[in-house]
Formats: structure tokens, sequence, C-alpha cells
């Protein structure tokens, strides 16, 4: 293990963000990453844990009910010790056994990893997610990925996975290792899903994006873009051209706010948001924005991942001034929930921080329901009337507050997937392990557990495509022999 007195010896340093002044005049990365030396001392923080909780993704306690360790059983004390070694191949090797893709949760993962971590008992934990990008970037730069993806023969059987999302990319790229035929089928222009068309630029870059899809081709894995499965592939082509298909849709429509005014102009859901935010960066680069908000005032309702990248958004587009509604109630400062449980704990997301700083101190009205939405004579949206809720979620009496806005987005998650694709291929039943009523059709990531993270994702796909290939493979029939 990593030196076992490196979390005495040396203090946790993240990855530093840039300037909240600075960053906010674009769409570029926020983090400026560690140099080697500096980023081996922070692997050197994994200590020699008997029992390491960082790799057992765990719901623990019942008050956060949010999981506590790695969701994918990362291996992580293995590949922080061979950093810290400088056996970076290694680390590589160890790092792809279980996550394929980790150059997209070394950026945007939440790390549930790091708060379980024994160190984080008394300390703030290793800086786990920090030290995977280190590995799969230095793994890219000396060109290990492709080998690594490289099959050792071919089998001869075809895989269709619908979906370029981060499921979709994992099943695929596990498939093909394993040696099968993969095809994968994205209805839009470009590959990714949420990583493309969700999660802004400033979380990931969307040449990172593009990177992958690249090694994807360069291992033999088909790329079908603007193809719809269900339009332009139908079930019967599906059924005659591949052995097994995976449904990796996603779970993306969004959940809404059905109270008066909601047909107002102005009140947008969070996707098609941050998504012309991203076009316009595909199209101009990160610093010129063809969609200004100068002069006006934005409300952000909802509590999650989704409404920090909408507040990072706004500012980034020059907002006057930016408020979100919070329906729960304010957290504590300090951490409430025993380890390794996650910690109940408030915590200043990198937009809120970025909001607090330069639009708003007073950003968030906690335990704030939306009850109505206010317009003018043209039907555009110019407020928000709202009622205070206690923890029991009952109305304050005389509570009514409005606030002016003149753009309302609307993020409080999502209801699941689009059903229609399950129908088109004739799915009426979802079981257990992604597998349904369809022996050769299976569903995996958010598409299949609901939304969630991207690491929650790969760890389905994997799992999906690990079931697949022991199917396809006939382990069973390559050993069988005839009884007499
Ligand atoms: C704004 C936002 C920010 C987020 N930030 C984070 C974060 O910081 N960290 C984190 O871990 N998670 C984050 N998430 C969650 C994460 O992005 C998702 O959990 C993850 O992308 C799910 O992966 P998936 O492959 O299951 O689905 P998706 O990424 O949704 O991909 C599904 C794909 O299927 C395609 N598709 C759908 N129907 C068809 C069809 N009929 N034919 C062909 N293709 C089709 C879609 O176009 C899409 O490309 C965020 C989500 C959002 C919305
Ligand atoms: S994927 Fe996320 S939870 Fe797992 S080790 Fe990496 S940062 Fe931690």
């Amino acid at each position: 293990m990593a030196d076992p007195f490196g979390f005495l010896k040396y203090e946790r340093v993240d990855n530093p963000y840039r300037e909240i002044n600075e960053r906010i005049k674009d769409f570029n990365y926020l983090e400026e990453p560690l140099k080697f030396d500096k980023r081996a001392e922070q692997a050197a923080r994994c200590m020699n844990c008997g029992v390491p909780y960082c790799h057992i993704g765990a719901l623990y306690g019942d008050k956060s009910k949010q999981i506590s360790g790695c969701p994918n059983d990362n291996l992580i004390p293995e590949w922080n010790d061979l950093l810290y070694r400088k056996e970076l191949h290694q680390a590589w090797l160890r790092l792809a056994k279980t996550n394929p893709i980790p150059e997209f949760t070394g950026k945007v993962c939440p790390a549930p990893c790091e708060v379980s971590c024994n160190e984080f008992l008394n300390g703030e934990g290793v800086t786990i997610k920090d030290n995977e990008d280190f590995i799969v970037e230095y793994a890219f730069a000396h060109g290990w990925v492709v080998s690594e993806g490289l099959p050792a023969q071919r089998t001869g059987k075809k895989i269709a996975v619908i979906g370029s999302g981060p499921a979709g990319i994992t099943a695929a790229w596990r498939l093909n290792q394993l040696g099968h035929e993969v095809t994968i089928f994205e209805k839009d222009e470009r590959f990714g899903g949420l990583l493309m068309y969700g999660i802004p630029n400033m979380k990931l870059e969307k040449w990172v994006v593009d990177r992958r899809f690249k090694v994807m081709s360069e291992v033999g894995i088909k790329l079908k873009a603007n193809t719809t499965v269900g339009k332009d592939i139908t079930k019967e082509q599906l059924d005659s051209d591949f052995d097994k298909v995976i449904i990796a849709t996603g779970a993306s429509i969004a959940r809404d706010i059905n109270v008066p005014g909601r047909n107002l102009q102005g009140i947008d859901f969070a996707l098609p948001f941050l998504n012309a935010a991203t076009e316009n960066v595909l199209k101009n680069g990160t610093t010129k924005f063809e969609r200004s908000l100068s002069n006006k005032k934005v409300i952000v309702i909802g509590s999650g991942d989704t409404a920090t990248d909408c507040i990072a958004t706004a500012v980034r587009l020059g907002a006057e001034h930016v408020t979100q509604f919070d329906y729960h109630a304010q957290k504590p400062t300090d951490r409430t929930t025993p380890w390794p449980e996650y910690p109940w704990q408030k915590q200043i997301t990198y937009g809120q921080a970025e909001a607090i700083e330069t639009v708003n101190p007073e950003l968030i009205p906690y335990q704030t329901q939306t009850v109505e939405f206010l317009g003018n004579e043209f039907g555009e949206a110019i407020g928000v009337r709202t009622v205070l809720i206690d923890s029991n979620k009952k109305l304050i009496p005389n509570s009514e507050k409005e606030y002016e806005a003149d753009l309302i987005l609307i993020a409080v998650g999502f209801i699941g997937l689009n059903t229609k694709i399950l129908k088109n291929l004739g799915i009426t039943q979802l079981n257990v392990m992604g597998m349904t009523n369809q022996e050769n059709y299976m569903v995996a990531g958010d598409a299949n557990t609901g939304a969630n993270l991207v690491i929650t994702a790969i760890h389905d796909a994997r799992l999906v495509a690990e079931m697949i290939d022991s199917k396809l493979q006939s382990f069973a029939d390559s050993f069988s022999f005839e009884v007499n």
C-alpha cells in the first residue's frame, strides 16, 4: 500500500478551481490539475486500511439515503498505491478493470468514495477522484487506452447498443473487448448522451467526449449517429441483424411543476437551456455567447446537480440576478451523520459559489415551494409566487412571497425513461438486472435505474454487458460434452 504514513506527511490538496471572477467569463474547464509529483503525494495519503470502505458503495443509516463509497467497486487502494509508486501503466490497468471510462468520472463524479475513506474519519479523505483523473489522462497521453480495449479474438456475435451515454459506452466497450461486434445507434448528431448535451463544458470539456468516441472506433466499435431506434431502425431489423440488444436510452424526461401560469413564455426546463449553451460552445467556442442574460433576473427551481449547472450557466451568460429555490431545509454546517454514512452537511457547489460571489449573496431561499408563475399581458413570465413549508412539508401560514424573474428554469429532477422506445421494441415488462420480457433485449444505465450518476450508469452497464457475454459466449457450451 502507498506510504503508510503519507496521510500524516501531506495535507489534502484538491485540483484547485480557477478564480471565480476569471472562470465565469468563459465555459472552459473549472479545475487546474496538479502536476505528477504533487499528485503522487496525494496518492501517498491513501492509508494501509484493514477494511477500506471507499470501494464499497452502500447506503448506511437512514437520514441521507445517499450512497457512500464507490458504487462501482473501483479498486481504489490498489491504484492509489501504484500511482504513489509511479507505476502508471499498472495503475491504469487496475483502474480500467472496473471502470472503462474514468476520464468522465475523474472529472464529474461527486466522489462518494472520498466521504467513506478511512482518512475522512479524522481528516478530509484522499483525493480519489483527482487521482483517478490523473491516471486516465496519463493513459491517454501514452496510448494505453486503445491497446486495453482491443479484443484478443472475435466471437462473431453481434450486439446493438441503443444510446451513447456512459451506459452505452461502457456496455459497448466491454462487449467489444470481449470479442463481440458492437454497433451503437445514437439519435443525436453527436455521441455522448448527457456527457455531451447535459453536463456543461466547464465541468466536462466536449473534446474529452469526442476523444473517447475516436478510440471507440479505433478498437472496432461501429458508431451510427442521427439514427433513432424505433424510427430509422425497426425491431425487425434489430432482430435480424443482432444477437442481443442493449437499451441505454437514459431517463431524461423532466419532472414538471404544474401550477397556474406554467404556460407562460420564459419558463424552460433545465436541459434545453443547458443544451443550447453547449451547442453554442461547440459552434462558437468557450468565450463567445450568442445568448445574453444581461439585465435579466433568473430563478432556478431545484437543488441538485442540474440546478447548479443552470446557475453556473446563467452566471456565465451575464445574468444580473440569480435566485435558487430549494424545497428542502438548509442542512447543518457541521457533519451530523456518522462516518461512513454520507455526510448530511451543507455544501456549496461550484455554481452556487459563483452566484453568491458575483450576483446574489442571498442566493437560496430554503423550504420554498412554487405555487404560481406570474405573467404580464403578453403572456410572458415576470415572476414566481412562493410559500414556505415546514419540515413535514406543510405550508407555513402567511408565508407567501413574490419574486421577480425574466427567465425561470425548472430543474426538479427526471421522471424516468421514455417508454415509447420500449413499446416500439415490444417490451412490456422490465425485470431485475436489466432483463426484459424479450429475451434478447436488456436495459442499462439510467433507463434501468432511473436518473442517477455517471458512475452508477457505468456500473449497471458493466453488469449487463457481463451477463450478455456469459449468455453469448456459451461458456458452458465450450466445456460441455455429450453423455452417451
Ligand atoms: C445537467 C446534468 C448534469 C449532470 N451532472 C452530473 C455530474 O456532475 N456527475 C454525475 O455523475 N452525473 C451527472 N449527471 C447524471 C448523468 O449525466 C447521467 O446519470 C448519465 O449520463 C446517464 O447515462 P446513460 O448512458 O444511462 O444515459 P444518457 O447519458 O441520458 O444517454 C442516453 C442516450 O440515449 C440516446 N437515445 C435515447 N433514445 C434513443 C433512440 N430511440 N435511439 C437512439 N438513441 C437514443 C440519447 O440521445 C442519449 O444519447 C447529470 C445529469 C444532468 C441532466
Ligand atoms: S468513480 Fe466516483 S465514486 Fe468511484 S472511485 Fe471514482 S470518484 Fe470515487
